[in-house]
């Protein structure tokens, strides 16, 4: 049976996934790019492969498995994939990984790491208009990351924020750098940290809103990437833009899926 090897290395995550001929996720793999440095692509490609049963048969971190017939890579370190055949844009592989698993919905939203990216396509898959967030980290995942790691919480807690309904507290600062020290001063004057983060999420909220607008996105919006795991700003993204958004099957994996539709040909 032939399979299709997608491969996405993010700035913050690289991801595999393995399709068969007809599209069907058949395995996956996500591990931190950073812990594996240039290795992150045969780590994945290996892990996805032994989830499907795929014999491995010790190859080499730069080859292609006999198994596999073909291999995209795609986002920001995807130069580096050494066995891929062919490089795709993220922007591409977003809206081919939607458009196969929401035929009715037109507009992606991708937050990574590093980035944030709205892509407005047709029904084929192919891309309309797109806006991309890469120059400021403040309305992507490492704003949320640095939180966490400075104010010991967790993306679970994160994630169910909205269900404690705190009051926001507004966030001025338009930069990750001075917002730190912004939430480090409001905390010294007793703001408690529920309506700090509230406070983040809304602030980060209210520039994907601005994108959505500036490419005329039409409800409804899949939210892929990382963080799109995160229940609450999903919800603020809604609230801000007036769109209804959801999570896409799959969010974290839809860049390497699409790769992989795309080296299906699907
Ligand atoms: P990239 O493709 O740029 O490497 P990803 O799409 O893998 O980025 O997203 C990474 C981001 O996802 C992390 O920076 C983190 O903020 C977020 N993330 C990952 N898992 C979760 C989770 N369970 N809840 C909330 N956010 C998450």
């Amino acid at each position: 049976m032939p399979f299709f090897l997608g491969l996405d290395v993010g700035s913050t995550t690289t991801k595999a996934a393995l399709v068969d001929a007809s599209g069907l996720l058949c395995g996956q793999a996500i591990v931190p790019t950073g812990a594996h440095g240039v290795q992150s692509a045969a780590v994945v490609r290996d892990a996805a492969l032994a989830q499907a049963g795929v014999p491995i048969n010790d190859i080499s971190a730069d080859a292609l498995p006999d198994t596999v017939s073909a291999c995209v890579a795609t986002g920001y370190g995807r130069a580096r994939v050494a066995f891929a055949q062919q490089t795709i844009t993220e922007i591409t592989c977003h809206a081919r990984a939607v458009r196969h698993n929401h035929p009715d919905v037109r507009t992606a939203l991708d937050i990574g790491g590093q980035d944030a990216k709205v892509i407005r396509f047709d029904q084929h898959g192919g891309v309309d208009d797109f806006v991309m967030n890469d120059k400021c980290a403040a309305g992507t995942g490492s704003f949320l990351d640095m939180m966490t790691r400075r104010f010991d919480t967790t993306f679970e807690q994160l994630s169910n924020l909205w269900q404690e309904a705190p009051e926001p507290v507004d966030i001025s600062a338009t930069c990750v750098v001075f917002a730190e020290s912004e939430v480090v001063g409001l905390l010294a004057d007793g703001v408690p940290l529920p309506c700090v983060l509230a406070g983040i999420h809304r602030a980060i909220a209210r520039r994907i809103a601005a994108m959505l607008e500036q490419v005329r996105a039409q409800g409804p919006v899949a939210f892929t990437g990382g963080v799109a795991h995160n229940e609450s700003l999903l919800r603020d993204i809604g609230a801000e833009s007036g769109l209804t958004i959801f999570r896409a099957a799959h969010p974290q994996l839809a860049g390497a899926l699409g790769a992989a539709l795309l080296a299906a040909g699907l």
